[in-house]
């Protein structure tokens, strides 16, 4: 096992990552940009080194600066977070050029999957059902409306080198196709500086199911269910539960297994994530993430496994801890991600934090790495918190969403805390009856 872990990262998973090393035992190095020295992950951890400046570009994303912090500091491996560096394959490479442990998946695996057409060839091959869509990139105009035209209307132009939402455009017939591509290609350039895009069906009304996978990266693996993260808005998750509220066990038990099959082919390392689209009692994949998901938690308080300590295991090259039938789901939880954002239009709203009380009791955990009297820098997400609530069953655990997001307390700042309370009185979610269009109409509606 290692005995110092770096932690390359920010904000509330930074603070997450020193938790699980803390328990085990393993000393934590925080590093930070100069705007972040005051900050709740600094503190926390053993000890802390500067990186650079405020702009992440120089800081957080900074190889050199990150792997000079390991050998100054003696850490053997680095854990990524999420965001910043958790899926630059280039990144896990030279970590290993330099003799150190990257706690994650493989380069390749990172790389397969950080393509989006090469990611959906893989998992087709290896059995996991698909979005119907076009065989690769689409390199004009013209292939684009055969392609479009052979699969029928509507269709969403997306980025293979996508993430965040971005570089997606849909089109509902021939004639939008042409703004659609153009603009795709557009954002993707602009974003990735990689204008390739491939063309899917648009799916009308799904649910977006993600399945939790580990591997201990020699062939074995289990699932550890799903996650509802229907609830978004601009693509964005907004709120994610677990189990699916419309999932079976039998349905769970064989996407599940279809999940970790395809990853223990592949002899892939830790957790991941493999998103997909649900409808009509199909699945499509979408995506998988090669790292751990913010929403993560959920999954935690459902099967009572520390995910953050698992990568640390696997990393190590030990064992996995719980074998796929040790694995059982009890109860219900819910996350609910709280930004720093002024509503109705959730423009960010960094700034200092006054009081700052987080709700606790049964069933609640917090996490977070704002206090009272931090100031949140305005150079990174808006996240600043996730409240996640467990509960007996789903109508427990609404029942204590509600109350926990009743005790907190953050003054100074705007939140997105009042559309949590406003979701909870809608009977929509309450019945869990929605998909991933629910949210930006529920926002489009004239409020009163
Ligand atoms: P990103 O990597 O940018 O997050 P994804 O491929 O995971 O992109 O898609 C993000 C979201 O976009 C999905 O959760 C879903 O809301 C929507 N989406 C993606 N593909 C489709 C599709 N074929 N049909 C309908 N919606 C889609």
């Amino acid at each position: 096992m290692f005995s110092k872990i770096l932690i390359a990262n920010r904000g509330e998973i930074a603070l997450r990552v020193v938790r699980a090393c803390r328990e085990m035992g393993i000393a934590s190095v925080a590093v930070h940009s100069t705007a972040d020295s005051d900050a709740m992950h600094v503190r926390m951890a053993d000890e802390a080194i500067c990186i650079g400046p405020a702009s992440s570009t120089d800081s957080y994303l900074s190889v050199p600066a990150i792997i000079s912090a390991c050998e100054i500091t003696g850490a053997e491996a680095i854990h990524p977070g999420y965001g910043f560096l958790s899926e630059n394959a280039n990144f896990v490479q030279i970590v290993e050029d330099h003799g150190l442990t990257f706690i994650g998946p493989r380069a390749e695996h990172i790389r397969i999957m950080g393509d989006k057409i090469t990611a959906k060839e893989t998992m087709r091959k290896l059995g996991v059902p698909c979005v119907p869509g076009s065989e690769g990139g689409v390199p004009d105009l013209e292939s684009a409306r055969r392609v479009a035209a052979e699969i029928g209307y509507p269709v969403i132009v997306k980025a293979t080198a996508g993430g965040g939402g971005r570089g997606m455009k849909l089109a509902r017939s021939a004639e939008e196709l042409d703004n659609a591509f153009g603009g795709a290609r557009r954002e993707a350039k602009a974003a990735f500086g990689n204008d390739e895009v491939y063309i899917e069906k648009y799916l009308g009304r799904p649910r977006h199911i993600e399945i939790q996978v580990f591997g201990d990266g020699k062939g074995n693996a289990v699932h550890l269910g799903e996650r509802d993260c229907s609830l978004q808005r601009r693509h964005q998750k907004v709120l994610e539960e677990a189990p699916g509220p419309v999932i079976d066990a039998e349905t769970r038990a064989r996407i599940g297994k279809v999940c970790a099959d395809a990853v223990a082919a592949i002899g892939y390392a830790g957790a991941g994530t493999i998103e997909f689209l649900y409808e009509d009692g199909e699945f499509y994949f979408i995506e998988m993430n090669t790292r751990l998901q913010v929403e993560h938690p959920v999954t935690e308080a459902i099967f009572g496994v520390d995910l953050v300590r698992e990568q640390i295991r696997v990393a190590s090259g030990q064992p996995l801890s719980f074998a796929q039938d040790e694995l059982q789901i009890n109860g219900h939880a819910i996350e609910v991600r709280i930004n720093a954002e002024k509503l109705p239009n959730f423009s960010p709203c960094p700034g200092l934090v006054n009081t700052f009380h987080a709700p606790g009791g049964l069933g609640v955990r917090m996490d977070s790495a704002i206090y009272a009297g931090y100031r949140i820098p305005p150079y990174y997400d808006s996240l600043i918190a996730k409240l996640i609530v467990h509960g007996r069953d789903r109508p427990e655990a609404l029942a204590r969403l509600r109350r926990a997001l009743g005790e907190l307390i953050i003054d100074g700042i705007d939140t997105t805390v009042p559309l949590f309370f406003d979701l909870l009185a809608q009977d929509e979610i309450q019945r869990g009856d929605y998909t991933i269009h629910w949210l930006e109409s529920y926002l489009a509606r004239p409020q009163g």
